[in-house]
Order: C-alpha cells, then structure tokens, then sequence
C-alpha cells in the first residue's frame, strides 16, 4: 500500500516550550492514520522534547535537520549521527537547499553525512534541487543527478533501498512559487529511473517527496502527480492546525 510521508521541517523555529505547545494542539487534531507516514524534523534543541511528546505515538518518526559525517571529535557546535540516534531521531535531513546553499556544503560533504546517518541507523533523507538560474539554463536534470549520484556514492545499494529522497527547486523554497505537479512529476521520474537503474525494482519503493512552498491549497494536487509520494515542508508545518490539515490531504 502507497503510504504518502508528510514530513515537517521546522528550520529554526520552535523552541523547547514551542515545540511541546505545537504537539500538543497537533495531537488533538491528528488521530493516528496507518495509511499515511508521518515525520518531524525539529531544530536540535527541541529533539528530546519532541520524542518525549510523542511517546505514545510510535506512527510518528522524528529526526534532526543536519548531522556531521564525523562520528565525535573537535567540532564545536556540531551533532554526530549516533548522538543524534542515541537521543532517539531515527532519521536525518541531509542536503537541505539551506545546508548546501547558505553554508555552503558540498556534494562530497553530503554524501559523507549521508554515509554517517546510515552507519549510526538513521535513515537519512537526501535533499536535492536546482537554483533557479539552474534552471533558466536548462540544467535541472544534470543538477538534481548530479546532487543524486554524488549524495548517494558513498553507501551501498541496500542501504539506498532504505533512503528516502526530496526533490525541492531552490526557487520554490520559502517563496510562494511551487512546481506544478507536472514539472515535480517529471522530476520525480528522473530521479526514480536513476535508482532504478541501480536497484531495479526495489526503487519503487523508494519514497520520493517534493518540497517548496507546499500549503493547504496545493498539497492535494502535488501529492496526486505521479511519483510523487509525499511532501516535505518548511513554512506551512510551523503551525499545528494549518500542518494538521495538510498531513489529513
Ligand atoms: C523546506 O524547508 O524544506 C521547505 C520546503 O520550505 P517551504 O515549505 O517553506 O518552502
């Protein structure tokens, strides 16, 4: 059965006190649904309190934003991949527009935090996206199976089986401006005939989501579009009833 993923991405919003205010009004308008998967993605900081709330909801995953491809060592300010498992995420961004294009992490990085998520046992879900001159210039294929190929060097093919993989243009992220579900379609398809044509048909198990300016409003026709199987949202999940009526889309 087709399980669409409605996973919210907080960026850096909802603190501690936030976050326990949100789940709380959120797990009073979401009663558990089996044919949907949910997953938040909190700032660090409110990781523990997050699991903590949804302690009584294992339906709902939850993991952090970023993650270093270091293990531990001498990296101030940054989180490894088996703290951020031990404190109880079971998934990790990798490859947010945001990591890639504000602090300018790189293809290679990427596919090491990739390899750092998978090693700890998180499941590690692989953002890539085309800038919008990218996409003036026609380039949007060759970025998005450049950013594929490279973010997924670095683990073996049974680990890829278990990824789940975002496609977010730069340009629609935060701005209002969405793909239409055909151009997120044919996007989608791009990205299913590379796994495919290293895993054959195990990649159509492979959840790919869209992300960009997602809303009320066009969630529905998005998550309609062929290959697309669920939707990662930044701006639109930052409120519990407004994200509590997207994920019953
Ligand atoms: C995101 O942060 O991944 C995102 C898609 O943001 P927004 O929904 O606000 O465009």
């Amino acid at each position: 059965m087709r399980r669409p993923v409605f996973a919210a991405n907080w960026k850096m919003h909802h603190g501690p006190s936030d976050a326990r205010a949100f789940l709380r009004s959120f797990l009073a308008h979401y009663a558990r649904r089996p044919d949907r998967q949910l997953l938040f993605f909190p700032p660090a900081i409110s990781l523990t309190t997050v699991i903590d709330s949804l302690k009584e909801r294992q339906d709902i995953r939850v993991g952090v934003q970023n993650i270093h491809w270091e293990d531990k060592g001498a990296f101030t300010g940054e989180l490894s991949a088996p703290m951020a498992r031990d404190a109880g995420a079971t998934m990790a961004l990798v490859g947010h527009s945001e990591r890639r294009h504000v602090f300018g992490e790189t293809d290679e990085e990427t596919a090491s935090k990739v390899a750092a998520a998978v090693r700890a046992g998180l499941t590690p879900m692989l953002c890539v996206g085309e800038k919008l001159e990218e996409r003036e210039r026609g380039e949007t294929e060759l970025v998005v199976l450049r950013q594929l190929r490279a973010g997924i060097a670095k683990v073996e093919p049974h680990a890829i089986g278990t990824m789940m993989l975002a496609y977010e243009p730069v340009w629609a992220i935060g701005t209002g401006k969405t793909a239409t579900p055909a151009d997120a379609s044919a996007i989608h398809a791009v990205i299913r005939r590379e796994l495919k044509a290293i895993l054959g048909e195990k990649a159509t198990g492979i959840p790919i989501c869209y992300g960009g300016s997602v809303n009320r409003g066009n969630a529905q026709t998005l998550l309609e579009a062929s290959d697309v199987d669920g939707l990662l949202v930044g701006g639109a999940s930052l409120d519990a009833e407004g994200w509590s009526s997207i994920v019953r889309t």
